[in-house]
């Protein structure tokens, strides 16, 4: 059992969940309320990231299960109040190499990453999609020093190396040191007083601004493919500014499936055409009207799969090539009394001679009937559980009749 739940919540997880399911929730909820896109709820995003830097260690998780929250503040870990998200958004995409985090080691800004909605449409006719995003860029008005001129930025703390050291009397010879980021700068190395700071940014150096990107799908991209913009990211005093990666989502489409270049479509023809040969309409992506016929005579089964050649999606880079159209057959058959009973020696005449099954002296006869497969499975649950209380044991019965 554990003593609260309240970091697994935030992260609408159970406190049995595994590793894997904790990253994953955390991903999905970083992805909705990171301050890139969602800049009113940077508080949610810093609990939710709060609750993810606990549970997705081991050791931390462990001592907030026995002695939850306030454990945690007392153990050091979340009490500090402005500890950054644990990764950025770069990383919980890619999986993230191993970027340096710590004070000053930071030479690029941040990538952020976008989704991008996008339909099977535009992936096979090309498109130019507008993203309005937010992002930081430098202060025009202090020109990123975060205040006037001159003025002595370093943090008096920390002394501008961003790390503070806390010393813990654990016995009378045992001291522990833990070194932790600089609770007054947040790790930063600079500090300003409230009343040196740049109005324009509040000291912070940079403002967001909104920016909108162009977009373009080139024919043939798949889902999920990123698209880089680089340097387009948030800007920073002294570092190189990040990348914006746009990751492709495509909406699911009604009529077609798409696998890799090809492009697959349930059709549901006639037994009729499926006897005598078809013809049916196809509209494309790009809104022409494939007219698909067999040849007549032609059998189509109910499951057969026939494809058009260089009717599927564009190659990616190479568009005037095209993947194939694959179509899957369902075969619809006629509602019994479809054909009066005296035509239906006239139809089959046009079947090949078939041998007639007599009824002799040796053959039962009998119907068929509906099955239900759900249904039988109930009844036949419920004769188990009779013949169980109504059996009888080959053993016992045997040992009787011989004491007789
Ligand atoms: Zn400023
Ligand atoms: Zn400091």
């Amino acid at each position: 059992m554990v003593k609260e739940t309240g970091y697994y919540d935030l992260l609408g997880v159970k406190p049995c969940a595994t590793m894997e399911e904790i990253k994953r929730a955390y991903r999905r909820l970083a992805l909705r309320y990171h301050p890139d896109k969602n800049p009113s709820e940077g508080d949610r995003f810093k609990q939710i990231s709060q609750a993810y830097e606990v549970l997705s260690d081991p050791q931390k998780r462990s001592l907030y299960d026995r002695g939850g929250e306030r454990a945690m503040k007392e153990g050091g870990v979340g009490g500090r109040g402005g500890f950054g998200p644990p990764m950025d958004i770069f990383d919980l995409f890619f999986g993230g190499g191993s970027r340096m985090h710590g004070p000053r080691m930071e030479r690029r800004g941040k990538t952020a990453v976008h989704q991008l909605s996008v339909t099977l449409e535009d992936l096979y006719n090309g498109a130019t999609r507008k993203l309005s995003l937010q992002k930081n860029v430098i202060c025009r008005s202090c020109g990123g020093r975060g205040g006037r001129e001159g003025l002595d930025t370093r943090c008096p703390k920390c002394h501008g190396s961003g790390v503070e050291v806390i010393v813990h009397q654990l016995g009378p010879n045992v001291v522990h040191h833990i070194q932790t980021v600089c609770s007054q700068c947040q790790g930063q190395g600079e500090w300003l007083r409230p009343l040196d700071r740049c109005l324009a940014c509040n000291g912070r150096k940079v403002t967001r601004e909104k920016k909108v990107l162009s977009v373009h799908l080139d024919k043939g991209m798949a889902d999920r493919q990123k698209i880089t913009f680089h340097q387009e990211g948030d800007q920073g005093p002294g570092l190189e500014p990040g990348d914006i990666v746009i990751v492709l989502d495509q909406k699911e489409h009604p009529v077609f499936q798409r696998r890799g270049n090809d492009l697959v479509i349930q059709k549901e023809i006639e037994l009729v055409d499926a006897l005598c040969g078809c013809k049916t309409v196809v509209q494309t992506l790009d809104n022409r009207r494939l007219l698909v016929s067999s040849r007549p005579g032609a059998i189509i089964k109910p499951g057969d799969v026939k494809c058009i050649p260089s009717e599927g999606m564009p190659v990616y880079r190479s568009p005037s090539q095209k993947g194939k159209l694959i179509i899957q057959f369902q075969v619809k058959f006629p509602e019994p009394g479809w054909l009066p009973t005296h035509q239906l020696r006239q139809f089959q005449a046009f079947f090949p001679h078939r041998e007639e099954v007599m009824a002799t002296e040796d053959t039962e006869e009998v119907e068929l009937r509906e099955y239900f497969p759900h249904l039988e499975h109930g009844r036949r649950f419920a004769g188990e559980v009779y013949r169980e209380d109504d059996f009888e044991d080959p053993m016992r019965h045997n040992v009787q009749c011989q004491t007789s």
